[in-house]
């Protein structure tokens, strides 16, 4: 049983947040989760997550086996057809295929939609999730015991019942992240912007099973690029969908007054402008785009140095893209935000709840690994989105 009867306070209702929360729920440990939105099905889930080995032996080390199993039998698994590049206007392949570079077990390619991957995460934890609840920093302090603890202040000025900890896992504009390091956790906007898009699995034919990116060097304002992954199975059934990401240069996609909570036509209708000249392959992509599922986004990426050390606070930290946002380059993002919630899981599991030194020595580790996967992402987005950072003069979100 844990040792501390308050509950751990968690901020945010996303992947790394919820996966933490298993960890908590199987060890008996209580917690609080606090989300900004009112239900799960608020905003677009949509798009479609690669799970790296890391990430996977990340979350089956978290999960009981009956979660683990559901989880295993919801991601798709793309045999080895691999990664293939090609030239989105001539339709040629551009690089040879590679059948192992994505892998992550038993040779294949293992996918889950967001959506999906969260409701997973959320099962037997969605009782502890209070909603509309706009995380806008916290205060500690002592309560009515005379017992040390933290609270979370919310948008409204409210404040949370006091908890032994918090964990800020609530993504790039977490504003725990800002107080706890003051201000030395930092995320860049790149300049570049993508969109998503979704359409249904027989808009994808022309490209076959696997992973694909085509890139698009024919507009004078910049490149563009669009990653998919077509899994096989489901090919044939229409009401089945997937998902696709394009992204452009700095300049290349803009959102109308460079806001990002757009979504549906206008952005439709800009994938459609974008790729007006791509081959017939791949227009089904395109004309057959689900309205709805249709968004704009930005793309951001952490401090690409690494991630900044700060004073240790035994009683906060952080989770994910709160601590280490990342662009799309490499699809490293959830697998490194689900490592943080099984190691901090396990620190937490191994001392029965808060004890002074866990988040100490969750942060040690994190950094390491958080740091080169940061690098790494940033470092294939300068080669393939053109942009670049300066830590001392970029803008920040
Ligand atoms: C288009 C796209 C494609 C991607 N593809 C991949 C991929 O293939 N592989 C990969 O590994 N990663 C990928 N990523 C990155 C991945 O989605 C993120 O790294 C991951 O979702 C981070 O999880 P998180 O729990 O830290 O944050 P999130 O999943 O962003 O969750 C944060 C939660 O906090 C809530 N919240 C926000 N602010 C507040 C507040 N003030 N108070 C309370 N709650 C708040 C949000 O509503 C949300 O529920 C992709 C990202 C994008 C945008």
């Amino acid at each position: 049983m844990a040792s501390s009867a308050k509950p751990v306070l968690i901020s945010g209702a996303g992947l790394a947040s919820l996966l933490l929360a298993q960890s908590l729920r199987l060890a008996r440990i209580p917690f609080r989760i606090f989300e900004r939105d009112s239900s799960f099905i608020f905003r677009a889930q949509g798009y479609r997550l690669r799970l790296s080995a890391e990430g996977l032996d990340a979350i089956e080390s978290v999960l009981d086996k009956t979660s683990w199993d559901k989880f295993w039998a919801t991601c798709g698994k793309t045999g080895g057809a691999g990664f293939a590049a090609f030239d989105a206007v001539t339709g040629e392949q551009t690089e040879q295929k590679v059948a192992e570079g994505l892998a992550s077990r038993g040779g294949k390619t293992i996918g889950i939609s967001r959506g999906d991957m969260r409701r997973i995460f959320a099962e037997e934890v969605e009782g502890n999730i209070e909603w509309g609840k706009q995380v806008v920093g916290y205060e500690k302090g002592v309560d009515n015991s005379g017992e040390e603890g933290v609270r979370v202040v919310f948008a409204d000025g409210g404040k949370s019942s006091w908890g032994s900890m918090l964990v800020g896992g609530e993504g790039i504009y977490s504003k725990v992240a800002k107080q706890l390091s003051g201000g030395k956790l930092k995320v860049y906007d790149t300049g570049a912007r993508g969109i998503h898009g979704q359409a249904p699995t027989t808009a994808f034919k022309g490209l076959g099973e696997g992973v694909f990116r085509l890139t698009d060097t024919t507009s004078e304002r910049g490149s563009t690029f669009l990653i998919t992954n077509v899994r096989p199975g489901d090919m044939e059934d229409p009401n089945v969908q997937f998902g696709w990401t394009m992204g452009g240069e700095p300049g290349v996609i803009r959102a109308p007054n460079d806001d990002y909570s757009i979504v549906g036509k206008i952005a439709v209708d800009m994938a459609k402008d974008l790729t007006k000249n791509w081959h017939p392959k791949f227009r089904p992509l395109f004309d057959e785009m689900s309205e709805v599922d249709a968004a704009f986004w930005k793309i951001t990426c952490s401090t690409p140095s690494g991630v900044p050390e700060w004073p240790n606070d035994p009683r906060a930290t952080v989770i994910g893209d709160a601590v280490h946002s990342m662009t799309p380059a490499g699809g490293i993002g959830a697998n490194t935000a689900v490592r943080d919630s099984a190691l901090l899981g396990r620190l937490l599991r191994e001392a029965g709840g808060y004890k002074p030194g866990v988040t100490a020595a969750y942060e040690k580790e994190m950094r390491v690994y958080a740091s080169e996967a940061v690098h790494q992402s940033y470092s294939m987005a300068v080669a393939a989105f053109g942009i670049k950072i300066d830590e001392e003069t970029s803008d920040t979100v």
